[in-house]
This record gives structure tokens, C-alpha cells and sequence, in this order.
């Protein structure tokens, strides 16, 4: 079905180790991604059954090498020097239609020569989160790791309690992370490192090959795609909730979906993930984190970088503090989109910096907030008034706001700019109280409420019946506030 290539197998030997899935008792297939599949290059898709053995890692399918990649990372600040795919296996590359290299990988399928403790194996309700989660992180046109399949394994993983277990199968434009670069680092093997990053140069910024100092343009553009990665994520309340170093991705993709969620009542300092009892993940931290993340990326670099000494440092410091203006000019972009305003309106960034506390002060729903402000956006009835007035404790206050938002926005039945509007701002995400359902129903062995919530994030600025019953925020006995990997 897929025609797989193995260039990253040729790396030295750390960096991808052979190694087999481990066959499940059942398999049996949950979703399969056809679009994607015909994207990666698929002429003809194999039956439902076929599909289960390929995806569960029982068979290979035709032409698969698999393999486990070695990283590092920081986990919560602290230093791991061997992590690497402890349940993971590359299958291979596929180049897809657009000509890019995109590594097809399962998740759950086993132990590994990388596997610490861990069973290699994975639960399925975290399968049944990143399939939703980073397919609607797709069709909101955010950098993704892709679902192509999810399939249930007949057997039962210990957690909490013991679960189904399952095996899903995630695209990307590559699994190389900052991780990846401290793995070969740590190991002082500088061959292995220039070779890393040569790779990466090729297959993801063939542009820093021309430059003066191919090392230096590679970390600026790692800056580069991070800053907006952040900046989408955070337009819409996305909090990843485990950004190490081994979870950022040198393609600049949102990667390694565990206990993620989105806000839901504004607040800068929301945390989800039950292992993350510092805070060192909330919602308001991340720019601060990926930065953070950026400079162990940037000292990785430093044996190949041309400079020396003090200009060096001088050089990776600048590119780092790179980081903060092109997280601000992404924000404020997408700032003015979701007001509705010109791009060039210097009125966004206060706009925003109001609205942001009314909602925290006034406990409103970001998503609901900004649905809202989009219906009347496009029609400045009173019923659409006083629709977004009741999602706040302090009408008065929220209508204060509006007045200076109604001033700032010349222009409001500018047809471009209510579209832009609308996109920037989605009818649905996919709430806590909503994927545990799905994944409740599915533990029982109903997957129809699964497939219903796909299908309506996955078009997250349609309006329909089912979407808005979808959409609606949790009641207060609904809310899930905690969120497991
Ligand atoms: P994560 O928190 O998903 O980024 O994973 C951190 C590390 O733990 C990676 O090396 C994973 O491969 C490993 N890991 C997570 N869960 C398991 C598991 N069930 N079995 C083996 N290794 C695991
Ligand atoms: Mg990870
Ligand atoms: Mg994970």
C-alpha cells in the first residue's frame, strides 16, 4: 500500500536500532485514515482486516524496516541521557504527493531495546485522545503529527486499572526531536552528530545548506517554526502539557500527545496533567519553555557551529532571543484574525490583553468566547449580544469592552475578514468531559461516539445540530480538570 523508504535507518547506529513488534491476541481496527493514506502516496486500501494486522504491528506491511529511534531529553527539567522509543517502532518513510518525507510509525506496539520499566504497550483511551486531538489540530491548519490508524489489541494493559490496550499509528514529518540532537550529544560523538544534522538540514530546511553557517541558519529556523507553533497553540487554548525536550519537534510539529488539553475557563496559569505538579507546563509557560527547550537545542549545536569562543555564544544567544519577536508578530496576527481586525491594527494586542482578563476575571469559556464574538462579529444583533454577555460574571464589564472592540473594528461587514474570523476561531475543540465520554463508551465497546466527535472536530467551523451539542462547555459536574499520559 505504502511504498516505504529507509534513509534515517542509515544514521549511526544509536540513532535507529532494529526492532520488532511484539504480536497482540486481537487486532482489530477502530480507524483508519483513508484521506491520509492516499496523501502518503496509497493507490489501494487492503480490507478492514489486513489493515489490523499491519497496524497492530502483528504483520509488516510490505517493504516496512522497523526500528526504534534513541533520544534524550529533559524531562521537567531534568536530564535523561538514554530515553529513546520505549514503545514506539519507525515502519519507514513514505514521500508523500507534495514530495515530502514523512515517517509512519506505531505507537503501543511492543517493548523495544529503548523500553525502561514500560510495557511498550499503550491504553487505549490515550490512542482514542491523540487520534482526536491531533486530527483536529490538523484541520485547524496547526503542525501535526497525523492519525492514519488506531486498532484495539485483545488484550488488556495494566494502568490505573487494568484496559483495553491499542495501537495507533501516527505520520510525521519526522520523529527527529531536541531530544534526539542531546542523545548524540551527550555521547560527544561528533560524526553522528554532523550527520544528524545534515540529515536534517536536507530533509527539513534544505535552505540552511546554502548559508554561511548551516548550523546557525538550522537552529534560526527551528526558532523560527517553534515561535509559531507556540503561537497557534496558544490562540486557541492548546496546552501540551509535556513540553521536554524529546517532545519538541525539530520539524516544528505539535508531537507526543499524552495528558494535552484545552482550556476551557481563560485562565494563564491552567494545568491538566496529573504529573505536572510543579506548573512547569501551563498554558501561560509555554513560549517561556520552548525557548528554554530551543537553547539545550542550540548547545548541541555548538561543536559544528563555524564561530568560536565568545562570538559563538554572542551568535546561538541571538538566535534564541529570535525567538520572542517571532512568537509576538505570530501572536499578534493571530490576534487581529480573531478580533476581526485589520492585520495591521495596533489595536489587537490591547484588544486582546482586554478580552483575555475580562475572560479570566468574568470565568468565560476562550472557545465559547470567541464563537460568540465571531456571531456577532457577523451580525450585531442584540440576541447575538446578548449571547456573549451571558457567558461572562461581569456583563457590564464585558460590555465596556465591546464598545472599545466595536470602535477599533472599522469595517465589521467586511466579508474576508469575518471568514478569516471564523477561522481563526473554531465552533468546536475537543473538550475533556466530551473525549472521556468517547473514550468510556469505547472501553465498553461502543466506538460510535468515538467516530461521531472525529467527525465533528475534524470540520471544526461547520454549524450544525450535532456540532453546537458537542461544542457546548462541561456543567460543573461534567468537568474532567485532571489528565493522565
Ligand atoms: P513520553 O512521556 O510519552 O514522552 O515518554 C517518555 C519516555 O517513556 C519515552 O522514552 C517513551 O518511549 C517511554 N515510555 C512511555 N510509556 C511507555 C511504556 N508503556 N512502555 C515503555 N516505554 C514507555
Ligand atoms: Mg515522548
Ligand atoms: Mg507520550
Amino acid at each position: 500500500m505504502l511504498s516505504f523508504e529507509h534513509r534515517y535507518a542509515t544514521l549511526p547506529e544509536p540513532l535507529w536500532v532494529a526492532s520488532q513488534a511484539t504480536p497482540v491476541e486481537h487486532p482489530e481496527l477502530i480507524a483508519f485514515n483513508a484521506p491520509l493514506a492516499y496523501e502518503l502516496g496509497a493507490q489501494d486500501i487492503p480490507d478492514a482486516t489486513t489493515l489490523a494486522e499491519w497496524f497492530s504491528g502483528n504483520q509488516l506491511p510490505p517493504g516496512a524496516q522497523p526500528g526504534a529511534l534513541g533520544y534524550a531529553g529533559h524531562q521537567f527539567g531534568n536530564f535523561v541521557p538514554q530515553l529513546g522509543d520505549g514503545r514506539a517502532l519507525l515502519l519507514g518513510e513514505v514521500v508523500d504527493q507534495n514530495g515530502v518525507r514523512r515517517d509512519v510509525q506505531l505507537k503501543g506496539s511492543g517493548r523495544t531495546p529503548f523500553s525502561r520499566g514500560g510495557d511498550g504497550r499503550s491504553p487505549l483511551g490515550p490512542v482514542l485522545r491523540e487520534y482526536l486531538v491531533s486530527e483536529f489540530m490538523a484541520a485547524m491548519g496547526i503542525p501535526t503529527t497525523r492519525a492514519l490508524a488506531a486498532v484495539t489489541t485483545g488484550e488488556r494493559v495494566v494502568r490505573q486499572l487494568p484496559e483495553p490496550g491499542a495501537v495507533f499509528t501516527r505520520v510525521a514529518t519526522s520523529h527527529i526531536r531536541v531530544g534526539t540532537f542531546q542523545f548524540i550529544a551527550a555521547r560527544r560523538d561528533e560524526a553522528a552528530l554532523k550527520a544528524l544534522a545534515d540529515h536534517v538540514i536536507e530533509r527539513h530546511y534544505p535552505d540552511a545548506a546554502a548559508a554561511e553557517d548551516p548550523y546557525m541558519a538550522l537552529l534560526e529556523a527551528v526558532v523560527a517554526r517553534q515561535a509559531v507553533l507556540i503561537a497557534r497553540w496558544m490562540s486557541i487554548g492548546f496546552i501540551h502539557g509535556v513540553m521536554n525536550t524529546d517532545n519538541t519537534s525539530i520539524a516544528g510539529e505539535t508531537i507526543d500527545y499524552g495528558p494535552c488539553a484545552f482550556m476551557e475557563q481563560f485562565d494563564p496559569q491552567k494545568v491538566f496533567s496529573s504529573i505536572d505538579e510543579g506548573r512547569r507546563y501551563a498554558f501561560a509557560n509555554q513560549p517561556t519553555i520552548a525557548q528554554w527547550n530551543l537553547a539545550r537545542f542550540a548547545e548541541t549545536l555548538l561543536p559544528l557551529m563555524h564561530a568560536e569562543g565568545d562570538a559563538l555564544v554572542a551568535q546561538a544567544t541571538d538566535a534564541i532571543r529570535r525567538f520572542q519577536p517571532l512568537f509576538d508578530t505570530e501572536q499578534r496576527r493571530l490576534h487581529a484574525k480573531k478580533l476581526g481586525l485589520e492585520a495591521e491594527n495596533d489595536q489587537a494586542v490591547p484588544l486582546m490583553e482586554g478580552l483575555e482578563s475580562q475572560m479570566h476575571q468574568g470565568r468565560m469559556d476562550m472557545t465559547a468566547t470567541f464563537d460568540a464574538l465571531t456571531q456577532y462579529a457577523a451580525s450585531s444583533s442584540d440576541e447575538n449580544r446578548e449571547a456573549l454577555l451571558a457567558l461572562t460574571l461581569n456583563p457590564e464589564a464585558l460590555g465596556e469592552w465591546l464598545s472599545q472592540w466595536q470602535a477599533a473594528q472599522v469595517a465589521s461587514q467586511n466579508a474576508e475578514r469575518l471568514a478569516a474570523m471564523r477561522q481563526a476561531n473554531p465552533i468546536i475543540i475537543p473538550r475533556n468531559h466530551r473525549v472521556q465520554e468517547v473514550i468510556n463508551a469505547a472501553i465498553e465497546g461502543d466506538f460510535a461516539p468515538f467516530h461521531t466527535l472525529l467527525a465533528v472536530v475534524t470540520k471544526p467551523f461547520d454549524d450544525s445540530v450535532e456540532a453546537r451539542r458537542l461544542a457546548a462547555p462541561a456543567t460543573e459536574s461534567e468537568q474532567v480538570l485532571r489528565t493522565f499520559c
